[in-house]
């Protein structure tokens, strides 16, 4: 039996098969030993990149503009790149694979270019690494992705956005990773799907853990490879009782939120895809509190369209009946890297190009968006909420879109109902200019995991900070009663849809100062009712 640990991001006990999850990119040195051959191979792919890039210029073209589609073009200029293709074929004929010489000679052109002054050629190290990508993609077969043929826990040294929206969630009963932190976005989804998970871990990745049995203790933060009797049997008890407690809370389904005084707050859903409405309707909750739009985006080559982005809105609404539905708009950029959005590499992305700063500058993405979240606004009740606001005049440039973006709708015909318009508090500056930017919004939506990391000055992805980051940090905990103090004088809700928000430590805090709306991990609901219900406030 081999027993190590790690962080828990969601308490509950998993056993199962383990399933290792690789990267395409983890691509390792094969001598090839048919050096012709390998050329061939490699002027295959190049062939197949080429198609694969005029496709999906056309595709771009049509469906959104020619400037995105110009990016594709610039991109299959790399194909022909003499400095490039020379550099990988003179690698294979001294007897790498060609997939290695690929990500070999990608990555050191790459790192040139982003070491460079000039912001456009700056830009050309995504396009090199995007192309490269793409070539050992097809070398290697990797498209044909990770794949699981039963229930079992993936094992993996980190998974991003994109990869964990690729993955099968029918059949996840765990993840244990070796980096990721407990705010990261595989911990976010770990917790919609009420799954034991680990980050953190000491776990050795090798394929030979393929297929062998784990068990994942997401109570103390271990895991066990090959368990034995005794272990099992403990285990099991423990699997046993955490399920009996989950039971127990069944009597809470239903309720209404409201504490014995009679104060009611509403207990919402943080969700990424219509795919999660069924956590929702499980975890009764009483709307979506946080509709994070930019999973919308991930795991795809391209942007999705108008018409892809209204029907995945449109699945949501109509499923809550009539309860509200808070979209999030995009907040793609820092740790939610797309490769198609040709985001270049920044110093400090987490206080770089992201969220509302892309939208307000590439405005057809931004249009886009809200078309298809007006015209889902139909089918039921519909808020639109923006993310990393920092100043009024983003508020002002805002609503004049959304008003020109109903003009449009309008004129074509096309039925959208009232629409509640709202911000996210997560940038220090909306927290400290919140009085003025209450009467400009009809509700605000605090993000602890953006507010703390910007207020503490402590990267959220960062696990070497652990210790000093303090998600009851009075300076949080001061902004936070201002912040609903400020929305409540100005006459409009506000709501936490942060991770502090499911944090029971603090459900009579929040109650005390008077929060409307706590937006939680489906799971987290009937605790959280149960708290409520409870509270002496
Ligand atoms: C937040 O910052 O608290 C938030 C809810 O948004 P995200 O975690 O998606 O950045
Ligand atoms: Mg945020």
């Amino acid at each position: 039996m081999i027993k190590g640990n790690g962080r828990p991001v969601y308490q509950g006990v998993a056993i199962g098969r383990i399933y290792v999850h690789t990267k395409a990119r983890d691509v390792v040195n094969r001598k090839c030993t048919d050096i012709v051959k390998e050329l061939e191979r490699f002027e295959g792919a190049r062939e197949s990149a080429r198609k694969e890039l005029e496709a999906l210029y056309d595709k771009t073209l049509n469906e959104i503009g020619e400037e995105q589609a110009g990016i594709i073009e610039v991109q299959s200029l790399f194909l022909d790149d003499l400095d490039y293709i020379e550099g990988i074929q003179d690698m294979i004929r001294q007897g790498s694979d060609a997939a290695f010489s690929v990500h070999e000679i990608g990555d050191a052109q790459a790192s040139a270019f982003a070491a460079l002054d000039d912001e456009y050629m700056k830009a050309r190290a995504t396009d090199i690494r995007d192309i490269s990508d793409r070539l050992v993609r097809i070398l290697t077969g990797a498209d044909q992705g990770f794949r699981m043929d039963e229930p079992g826990i993936i094992v993996a040294e980190d998974l991003t956005p994109s990869e964990t929206v690729a993955l099968d969630k029918d059949k996840i009963l765990a993840f244990v990773t070796r980096q990721g932190s407990s705010n990261s976005h595989t911990a976010i989804l770990a917790r919609v799907m009420n799954i034991p998970s680990l980050v953190l871990t000491d776990i050795d990745i090798d394929p030979s853990l393929n297929g062998r049995i784990i068990i994942v203790d997401g109570f103390a933060g271990n895991y066990y490879i090959d368990p034995d009797d005794a272990t099992m049997k403990a285990m099991q008890d423990k699997k046993r009782s955490a399920g009996e407690y989950k039971a127990s809370l069944e009597s809470y389904r239903g309720r209404e939120s409201v504490t014995r005084k009679g104060q009611k707050v509403s207990l919402f859903a943080n969700i990424g895809s219509p795919d999660d409405i069924r956590y929702v309707i499980d975890g009764d909750a009483e709307g979506i509190g946080l509709l994070r739009s930019e999973f919308l985006y991930l795991g795809r080559d391209d942007f999705p369209t108008e018409d892809e982005l209204f029907e995945a809105y449109r699945k949501v609404v109509e499923a809550m009946e009539g309860r509200k539905v808070v979209i999030r708009t995009l907040d793609i950029g820092a740790d939610k890297k797309v490769d198609y959005f040709r985001l270049e590499p920044e110093e400090n992305p987490a206080l770089g190009y992201r969220g509302i700063r892309i939208c307000l500058t590439q405005k057809d993405i931004f249009r886009t968006q809200l078309r298809a979240i007006y015209r889902a606004s139909a089918y039921g009740r519909v808020a639109i909420m923006f993310p990393m606001i920092i100043s009024l005049k983003e508020v002002e440039d805002i609503k004049t879109f959304c008003t020109e973006v109903v003009g449009e709708l309008e004129a074509e015909g096309v039925r959208t109902s009232p629409v509640e318009l709202g911000i996210m508090i997560e940038t220090p500056a909306a927290a400290l200019t919140s009085d003025i930017l209450a009467q400009h919004v009809d509700f605000f939506s605090v993000g602890t995991n953006d507010l703390t990391q910007y207020t503490l000055a402590i990267d959220r992805q960062n696990e070497k900070l652990d210790g000093f980051y303090d998600a009851h940090h009075p300076a949080l905990m001061r902004f936070l009663a201002m912040i609903a103090e400020n929305a409540h004088k100005a006459g409009i809700w506000a709501g936490i849809c942060g991770e502090l928000a499911g944090d029971l430590s603090l459900t009579d805090e929040f109650l005390k100062m008077g929060y409307d709306e706590l937006s939680v991990a489906p799971s987290r609901i009937l605790e959280l009712r149960k708290n409520v219900i409870e509270s002496e406030v």
